[in-house]
């Protein structure tokens, strides 16, 4: 089997297996073969009686001295083992309703039993006989793997390990000898395998220090690679205009100086005859958009056409009415194009691009459909958009001669040390200031028995005229469920706690103009709480909007929750947040502590990208950090650093053009990354 080929390939994954491994994002053999387990059972570690807790599976060697089997009085039968350890503990081993099992033991033979002990016994045991044949079976490290709805853990288990065997591993490119022998990484085949199965935990070390340290090579290659082909691309040489000066200054604010620093480097970039690609990251409410429409207008004042793709069409309709708002004195042609725009417009609005009679067109996905063939396209700006890939950017430029400026805007700043792993060496301009007057927002970790307290303080909010939100997460395992759930809280808020006053829902799986219409009542104030899911997560923008309750946040991830914060304390009043949580962990702990301490994106995304483990790339959506699957740029610095210098090394080797391997290696990492586009 190669890598690239489906997982249906895989006897016994049809077509409803092979959807629940999509529902996990894995798609192909490669996928697959990179799903790696969030922890691991080792059942070859004995355990004492005395040891064994409730809440944790242990691993005891025992003998057994008596069984019996009886019915309960409501007829189930009870197997009971009574049995002995080694020191000289006595305990029980039950089985309920197993009348298969009951032949399975023998007195005076000795078993490992696999379960949780408690209060003298033990229920429903993994066990095998001291000498059965598959002994090495039942005490290897077993892996334990994300899951989705539907597919169990034995079965995805399974598939792996069937997989496992059957992968032609030379498909896949392993790093180059040079660097394998320099680092003494075991090989690619076998660090997989025993990621999966490790043979040992000391052999486990050795599988994930390699797959650690591939992560963080190919991702760094990969923006190498990236930038060292834009580089090379001509693009358009704009030329400054002196009515973006006129029209900054007509602004109902002065720019911050930051703001006033980054146009200067967009500008800048924009001037020069290499393409742009920029990168413009500033924390929650720093401005960015304002800055992304005054380059818009630039492109237009040179005569080119500008396009502006959100995430979500909430977003793009927002820049769309902000931008006409700002625009509406000036001659400018805009349109938005969403999935919702009615046929009949869609029409109008190709045509339009293709003539060039549209100036800016701004929208969602929609954007990129075949259909849209702009007419002169010189600048691109996707916001909170970070999937824009190199794909996109061709094919939005099919039409043209040059290559558009592109412009991502990014709301998850990233220490510098950190961005120039996670970007390369693309180019960064960083909103390191907020516009003045803005007030830190106060949060707070609300205990179950205060929340009638923050009921009324939010009551009082809204007596004076504020608005704000409650965000309930989407379980990803269904969604379908989860609406029941927002649905109950919303009519439990609507009808009992807050039925004085307006109380609105909104959700992904609404139809889009129930969306926008919902929008519309809550920035004109007809509504004063609006429940979502996170469908507000990003860019939304009512300044009034001044609290906001975030349900279950031990759900969600670091960043993801100061960009949820992050919709309120954007207008003049004081902003509350209030985090409520179930039961939380310790990395939930430890978020909700940093929250409560911090406004500052820079911290948060550096604490985030600590805490961030394996276990959390289960579908919650990512803000925007390219995740590691293994690898984590804090805990792994050194392994990072590492990486950095022979990759610098490998580079020069390559540029030398001597050794074959090197550059055979360089070249279908390239392929793998541009798809065929051609690298020069
Ligand atoms: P983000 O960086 O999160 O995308 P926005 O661009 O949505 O932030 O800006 C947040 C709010 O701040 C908007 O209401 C915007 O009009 C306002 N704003 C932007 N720049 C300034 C400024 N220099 N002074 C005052 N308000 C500003
Ligand atoms: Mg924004």
């Amino acid at each position: 089997m190669n890598p690239s080929d489906s997982v249906k390939k895989i006897k016994g994954v049809g077509k409803v297996k092979s959807s629940y491994l999509s529902a996990l994002n894995i798609y192909t053999i490669k996928d697959l073969l990179e799903h790696y387990p969030i922890r691991y059972i080792d059942k070859s570690k004995l355990s004492s009686i005395s040891e064994m807790t409730s809440d944790e599976s242990f691993t005891v060697k025992a003998k057994v001295i008596g069984i019996t089997n009886r019915k309960s009085y409501s007829r189930k039968s009870i197997l009971t083992l009574k049995v002995v350890d080694v020191d000289e503990n006595y305990f029980e081993v039950m089985f309920f309703n197993q009348n298969r099992l009951v032949n399975r033991f023998q007195p005076d033979e000795v078993y490992y039993f696999y379960g949780k002990y408690d209060q003298g016994k033990i229920v429903h045991p993994e066990f095998i006989h001291v000498h059965s044949k598959n002994i090495d079976k039942f005490m290897r490290i077993t892996p334990v793997y994300p899951l989705t709805e539907g597919l169990k853990q034995w079965q995805i288990r399974k598939i792996i390990e069937t997989t496992l065997g059957l992968v032609d591993f030379s498909k896949l490119t392993a790093l180059p000898k040079e660097i394998t022998q320099k680092n003494k990484l075991c090989p690619l085949e076998y660090a997989i395998k025993n990621i999966h199965f490790p043979e040992s935990l000391s052999i486990y070390k050795i599988a994930k220090y390699h797959l650690i340290y591939k992560e963080f090579f190919d991702l760094q290659l990969g923006m190498i690679l990236l930038k060292n082909n834009f580089d090379a691309e001509e693009g358009i040489a704009f030329k400054r205009h002196e009515l973006i000066n006129e029209f900054i200054k007509k602004l109902p604010f002065n720019l911050t100086s930051a703001q006033g620093r980054v146009l200067e480097e967009i500008i800048g970039d924009m001037i020069d005859t290499k393409v742009m690609n920029r990168i413009l990251q500033g924390d929650v409410g720093s401005g960015k958009t304002i800055v992304g429409f005054i380059v818009l207008y630039l492109t237009v004042l040179n005569g080119y056409q500008g396009a502006m793709m959100a995430p979500t069409e909430i977003l793009a309709n927002q820049h769309y009415e902000s931008f006409t708002n700002y625009f509406k004195d000036y001659n400018l042609k805009v349109a938005c194009l969403t999935s919702s725009v009615k046929n009949k417009d869609k029409e109008q609005i190709y045509k339009k691009i293709k003539s060039g009679e549209l100036d800016i067109l701004i929208g969602t996905h929609a954007l990129i459909q075949d259909q849209v063939k702009f007419n002169r396209l010189g600048l691109v700006i996707t916001d909170e958009q970070h999937r824009f890939g190199v794909k996109q950017r061709q094919k939005l430029a099919e039409n043209n001669e040059t290559l558009p400026d592109i412009l991502v805007m990014s709301a998850t700043p990233i220490p510098r040390t950190l961005s120039m792993v996670l970007y390369g060496d693309l180019s960064i301009s960083t909103l390191d200031e907020m516009p003045k007057g803005r007030k830190e927002i106060s949060t707070h970790f609300v205990k179950k028995n205060k929340k009638l307290e923050m009921y009324d303080f939010i009551k009082k909010q809204i007596a004076k005229g504020r608005q704000g939100y409650f965000v309930c997460p989407l379980v990803e395992i269904s969604e379908h469920l989860d609406l029941v759930s927002v649905e109950e809280h919303y009519k439990e808020l609507d009808e009992n706690i807050f039925k004085d006053f307006n109380v609105a829902m909104i959700h992904g799986q609404m139809k889009n103009n129930e969306k926008d219409q919902i929008m519309f009542d809550f920035k004109s104030r007809r509504i004063d709480i609006l429940i979502s899911t996170t469908v507000i997560e990003v860019g939304i923008d009512v300044p009034n909007a001044n609290f906001m309750v975030i349900e279950n946040s031990e759900r969600f991830g670091l960043s993801q929750l100061h960009q949820l914060r992050g919709r309120v304390g954007r207008g003049s009043h004081q902003s509350y947040c209030f985090l409520l949580a179930d039961r939380l962990g310790n990395i939930a702990k430890e978020r909700i502590k940093i929250m409560v301490q911090s406004n500052d994106g820079f911290i948060i995304s550096k604490k985030d990208l600590e805490l961030r483990g394996p276990g959390e790339i289960l579908g919650i959506r990512q803000s925007g950090i390219p995740t590691f699957k293994l690898a984590n740029m804090i805990k792994h610095n050194d392994i990072l650093n590492k990486t950095q210098r022979d990759m610098k090394d490998l580079l020069l080797k390559y540029k030398l053009g001597e050794d074959k391997e090197i550059i055979n290696f360089v070249n279908s990492k390239s392929k793998e990354i541009f798809n065929g586009y051609k690298l020069s």
